[in-house]
């Protein structure tokens, strides 16, 4: 964690939509970026009632500072990253992503269409309380186009990297929940082209999110478990609002952890490469340390933050790379968490290895997990962790302090960390029993209670 930004957290800003993220903010924000980075930007956005109003003055913002703008409508977050990486020199989507429907949030990404470097973070800060980005003069105003041709081409190319024939084989019955966010220009026809029986729930666009709240957490998909059991489907798959994160439900109606689910391509991805680096961040399972070494990967783990991962998969010619909340990463697809090829891989990996989910995440390397969180207030964390990281350097045991501080005990690990985006600290324990995760996590808590 950085103290001296001050506007952006973990991946661009987020607050409540028009009260602190009006149309001046954006625009001036907007500008902002586009003084750094020049040339041609794409812009596209999430479902949410907020976002054509957060756009244009994005756009507005953007045209001042004398960038081309391409607007690519509504999408999903990962579709532009992907229109980025090929076309433009630089990119803003408009989401909260997981976020509540009155929040909305701004994400910048570099002409690879990663989130950007804490230095220009820094840079456009700066620049925006300075109140001095660059004001082209009349006749250098950037030019506004659309693409409305960037969803198809993103859908064609994901599903090219999967052996559709395979899939269609299958014959999957798949129920789809979108959440009535970015997903449902996208996801509903990468499945449907690939052949399987599909029934939709929430994929309408609709800033509401009438259906559900935008985050796939379980209590949030009771819809769809309740669905895929009573139609007898294969697969149950959920997007958050902005269509990068997936999670899975299997044939028994069993929420499946996005742990496993990175685990399950991680052997997939390693088994059709013959190995090849995976980058994750310190809070994943070590589940999947023990398929790296079992189908001949390398793992790296960075801090958290999935453009981190990105960075690191993009500079270091990774495989393969994701999260343990469902994000994974395609480096050689989008350098971002990507949910159409992840859909299309998992039913892949059913249709190829012909067997129901449950039993392939049965298959996998078992461990448990526990996550507790505590509030903190934003301005108290720096202290709080230093006090916690002094405590555990005295106790003896093995630690990691790529962010925050996780422990190695004999029977499992604990990362404790502030988070980026909330005034919390999180305290995430992983163990070889539940008992045991939970007595980790407990733990943890214990050690920010203290000092909080
Ligand atoms: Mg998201």
């Amino acid at each position: 964690m950085t103290k001296d930004k001050q506007l952006f957290g973990t991946f661009g800003v987020r607050r409540i939509a028009n009260s602190i993220l009006t149309p001046e903010f954006a625009s001036m924000l907007a500008a902002s970026y586009g003084t750094v980075f020049q040339g041609k930007i794409a812009i596209g956005g999430d479902t949410r009632t907020t976002t054509p109003m957060i756009k244009h003055a994005i756009i507005s913002g953007l045209l001042s500072s004398g960038c081309d703008v391409v607007d690519l409508g509504i999408l999903p977050t990962p579709a532009v990253q992907y229109a980025v990486k090929k076309y433009y020199d630089g990119g803003i989507i408009v989401t909260a992503s997981h976020n509540p429907p009155e929040y909305n949030g701004i994400k910048f990404v570099d002409e690879d269409g990663i989130g950007i470097k804490e230095e220009d973070e820094l840079a456009i800060e700066k620049l925006y309380f300075d109140e001095n980005p660059l004001r082209a003069s009349w006749e250098a105003i950037g030019n506004l186009y659309h693409n409305e041709m960037i969803i198809d081409e993103y859908i064609d190319e994901a599903l090219e990297k999967v052996d559709i024939q395979a899939i269609k084989d299958a014959k999957l019955k798949v129920v789809l929940d979108c959440g009535s966010g970015a997903g449902c220009p996208t996801a509903p026809y990468i499945v449907q082209r690939l052949g399987c029986e599909i029934i939709t729930l929430n994929c309408q666009v609709d800033g509401f999110f009438p259906g559900r709240n935008p985050e796939p957490v379980k209590d949030n998909l009771k819809d769809l478990i309740a669905t895929v059991k009573e139609l007898n489907a294969d697969i149950g798959i959920a997007h958050d609002g902005d269509a990068d994160r997936t999670i899975c439900i299997d044939e028994k109606g069993n929420f499946v952890l996005g742990d496993k689910t990175f685990t399950l391509v991680e052997k997939q991805m390693l088994k059709e490469n013959k190995g090849g680096l995976i980058v994750t961040t310190v809070a994943t399972s070590s589940a999947i340390y023990d398929i790296a070494e079992e189908f001949g990967g390398k793992v790296i783990a960075t801090a958290v933050g999935d453009l981190l991962v990105a960075r690191e998969l993009k500079e270091k010619k990774g495989l393969f790379g994701g999260e343990e909340n469902g994000g994974l990463i395609f480096p050689e697809f989008v350098y971002g968490r990507d949910a159409a090829l992840t859909v299309a891989k998992i039913l892949e990996i059913i249709a190829k290895e012909k067997k129901p989910l449950s039993q392939l995440i049965d298959e996998l390397p078992v461990y448990y997990s526990e996550k507790k969180k505590c509030e903190c207030s934003d301005d108290k964390k720096t202290e709080v962790m230093d006090n916690i990281a002094k405590e555990v350097a005295t106790l003896g045991y093995e630690i990691d302090t790529t962010d925050g501080v996780k422990i190695f005990k004999d029977d499992g690990w604990v990362i404790i960390r502030p988070s980026g985006t909330e005034p919390i600290f999180r305290s995430m324990a992983e163990s070889d029993s539940q008992d045991k995760a939970t007595e980790l996590a407990n733990w943890g808590k214990s050690l920010i209670e203290k000092y909080k």
